[in-house]
């Protein structure tokens, strides 16, 4: 197997990180690709106020998930957890102990490959590990390797290494970075959940209210609590809800609230939804305490409330997005469609749920209920009372 590391400080991961990452692991063909945060940097100090070894160790979650390389990337906490600096040459030889058998690919941009022979263990570093360099700039062009490749094949003979340009470069530092993020900008030069989180957890000096975002910070927020699969449904269900908000007239500002926070608490497993519901008081029937899906509608509407400050019709559009109820609130029946209905979806029977919902919304209600319950009956799994009343609400 091929195994390309990929270390840095990641104060933050940006997309010059995520954009390398993502085309040495095509040009090199990797297997996979371990993203490692240093704790201690052995190259730079970390700046006063940098967020925690924790916090970047999830903003580099989050950025390798961005990478697309599902399945194939991972980030490993190994130098996070480890005392004193942290040098590649330890973390190389823990590796070659995990994987023995296997080839290990050393993953750097220009500055880290151009003073690889002032590095600890240098030599230790090149007999465990190719080096592939990569270009930070259009301007690092393949002159600027060639010297330094020919120093290190002649100084190191074991040395094995391999340089790249790489299409599409992003010219960006972290260092560059922190200074925008203190500015209010920034947020274009990192991947979407990257920026949501650091706006989130108020990192690198941004101050945002999160009681009070603009759509252009919601969004990415948004999406920093989602898994990297679920991104496309929820920019979905904002385009279809506000398409929905438009044709029914209902609140085109709450529907896209609602929207994208509606599945914000989606990827906790059930220890930690129900640690949630305990958090905020959410009483559950027999049905929803096995039910893990039907959870987090109450848990995410709960979120939104206390983190986001969104009102009771925000609020309750989220709650009832997966049951429905008896008595539906023109919003809730937007969020529960447009959930359903949004671009991404592809089930039989959706491009005429998609028609029925824009020539009469309860209609449209009705046929989505009808075919949630016969789905639940026919794989054998209980339908939620809500669901039922819902629907026989509508057929009255
Ligand atoms: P700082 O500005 O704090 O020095 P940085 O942007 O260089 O940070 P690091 O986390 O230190 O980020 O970099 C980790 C690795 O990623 C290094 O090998 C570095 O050369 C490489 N790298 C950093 N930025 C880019 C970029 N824009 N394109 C390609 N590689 C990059």
């Amino acid at each position: 197997m091929k195994i390309g590391i990929y270390g840095g400080t990641f104060n933050p991961p940006h997309l010059g990180h995520v954009t390398a990452a993502r085309a040495a692991a095509e040009l090199l063909k990797l297997d996979q690709l371990l993203l490692i945060p240093a704790g201690l940097p052995p190259h730079k100090d970390l700046p006063a106020g940098s967020p925690t070894p924790d916090q970047r160790l999830e903003m580099t979650r989050l950025a390798a998930d961005q990478t697309g390389l599902a399945g194939r990337v991972g980030v490993l906490d190994l130098e996070v957890h480890r005392e004193g600096k942290s040098y590649t040459s330890d973390t190389l030889k823990d590796l070659k102990a995990r994987y023995p058998d296997d080839e290990l690919w050393l993953l750097m941009g220009t500055d880290m490959f151009l003073t690889l022979q002032a590095w600890h263990a240098p030599e230790e570093i090149l007999s465990l590990a190719g080096i592939a360099a990569f270009g930070r700039t259009e301007a690092d062009t393949e002159e600027l390797f060639a010297h330094q490749r020919d120093y290190l094949y002649k100084t190191y003979p074991q040395a094995r290494i391999f340089t790249m340009t790489i299409p599409g470069v992003v010219d960006v530092s972290s260092t560059e970075l922190r200074e925008q993020l203190a500015k209010g900008g920034g947020g274009h030069l990192l991947p979407p959940a990257v920026y949501g989180y650091i706006l989130r957890n108020g990192l690198y000096g941004t101050h945002a209210d999160l009681k009070r975002l603009p759509f252009s910070q919601l969004r990415p927020v948004a999406l920093s609590y989602l898994k990297y699969q679920r991104i496309p449904h929820v920019l979905g269900t904002e385009q279809e809800a506000i398409r929905l908000a438009e044709r029914y007239g209902a609140d085109v500002e709450k529907a896209r609230v609602a929207a994208l926070l509606h599945d914000c608490t989606k990827k906790l497993n059930m220890e930690q939804q129900l640690e949630l519901c305990g958090r905020y008081g959410i009483s559950l029937d027999e049905l929803e305490q096995k039910a893990l899906k039907l959870l987090h509608a109450k848990t995410g509407a709960a979120v939104a409330r206390d983190v986001f400050g969104v009102d009771a019709d925000v609020y309750s559009a989220i709650w009832w997005h997966t049951t429905g109820h008896g008595n539906m609130t023109l919003l809730e029946k937007i969020i529960y469609l447009a959930d359903y209905i949004e671009p991404s979806r592809d089930f039989p029977g959706v491009d005429k749920l998609r028609r029925v919902c824009y020539k009469d919304l309860d209609e449209g209600l009705l046929l989505g209920l009808e075919m949630t319950i016969q789905e639940m009956t026919d794989m054998g799994n209980p339908v939620h009372r809500a669901t039922i009343e819902a629907r026989d609400a509508l057929k009255r």
